[in-house]
């Protein structure tokens, strides 16, 4: 039990080459997923403290921690810069918004001083060796060198962070965003992104998205909708309510359309930059038309009443019909 094998990279799992900084990304991440207040798995607290004593093991952290920042390269530049995508409305993006973004951000934990381990009041028998002093690994047998082969330790990771050295600490800010933002655009937000070891924080890139929207299609800076219209009004023609994203705007619609039709609205589209209006885009509405439903018995007098009327001059309000009566009749012997 004491000389079982003891595998620092397996248990961390990591290659036997991996440098610091992979070894210290594989125990953070393992150590989040292992914390006993956060796995209730009942394995978890052996699981943790295993992955931590191969992470001390590795990083020649014995017993006694702190300054292990040292040997690690300096984040090359833009390391500190964060990439995120913020979701907008499309009317969100149209006006401009103040919209509230959750920054996910670590900072050192307040129980440990970022150390990770904290002193115990009374010593505890070496996770590792087991109270022998010894460690054998793939290679030996060597001296244990978590506890300097005492076969105890005075130090034990820190409950608060899981042994990280760091706690979550999520900021919510304030992003405004200008009118006329097109998807796929991106903000910068200086001193919102990583912190960075020489102080400071980097950069926040945040990539604009549009929420799918049920009626309207954003096409460059037009934007496309289809609305379904009375077929009398598309043929008597008149004013129009038009659905467009901010608002209806009324037009007055040329009367004789029947087939439905493009209707283009200049500059009632997606605004330029800034929301500039100058640089907005089109409102391009496909009208549909709809018959008329479940007409009651005086609305079908009128209506036949009126086409009774249109074709006494057939001629001249159906001639293509008249046309293809003519035809027939002449065809006739
Ligand atoms: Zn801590
Ligand atoms: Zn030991």
């Amino acid at each position: 039990m004491s000389e079982r094998l003891f595998d620092p990279h397996g248990i961390l799992e990591i290659a036997e080459d991996a440098d610091l900084a992979t070894i210290r990304r594989a125990f953070r991440r393992l150590a989040m997923r292992w914390h006993p207040d956060r796995n209730p798995d009942p394995d978890a607290t052996a699981r943790f403290r295993e992955i931590r004593a191969a992470f001390d093991w590795l990083t020649g952290d014995a017993d006694v921690e702190g300054g292990d920042d040292e040997g690690e390269t300096p984040p090359e530049a833009g390391a500190s810069d964060r990439h995120a995508d913020i979701e907008l409305s499309l009317v969100e993006a149209m006006l401009g918004c103040d919209k509230p973004f959750v920054i996910r951000r670590q900072r050192p934990c307040d129980v440990c001083d970022g150390e990770g381990s904290v002193a115990l009041s009374h010593t505890r028998l070496c996770e590792v060796c087991h109270g022998s002093g010894k460690v054998r690994t793939t290679h030996s047998l060597e001296k244990c060198h978590i506890c300097g082969g005492r076969g105890y330790v005075q130090r034990a990771a820190c409950d608060q962070c899981a042994g990280s050295g760091e706690i979550v600490a999520d900021r919510t800010v304030t992003v405004h965003v200008g009118a006329g933002m097109l998807p796929g655009e991106v903000l910068r937000l200086k001193g919102l992104g990583h912190e960075s070891p020489g102080g400071g924080a980097g950069t926040l890139f945040l990539t604009i998205r549009l929420a799918a929207d049920d009626l309207f299609e954003l096409a460059g800076r037009d934007i496309r909708v289809r609305q379904p219209v009375s077929m009398l009004r598309l043929i008597a023609g008149g004013r129009l309510s038009i659905a467009a994203p901010l608002g209806p705007v009324l037009i007055e619609l040329e009367p004789g359309q029947v087939e439905g039709c493009e209707l283009r609205l200049n500059g009632k589209g997606y605004p330029g930059r800034g929301g500039s209006l100058d640089d907005a885009g089109d409102l391009v509405v496909t009208l549909e038309p709809c018959p008329p439903e479940h007409l009651d018995e005086a609305q079908r007098r009128s209506l036949a009443k009126l086409e009774e009327q249109l074709q006494r001059e057939r001629a001249t309000h159906f001639p293509r019909l008249d046309d293809w009566w003519q035809a027939y009749l002449a065809s006739r012997p």
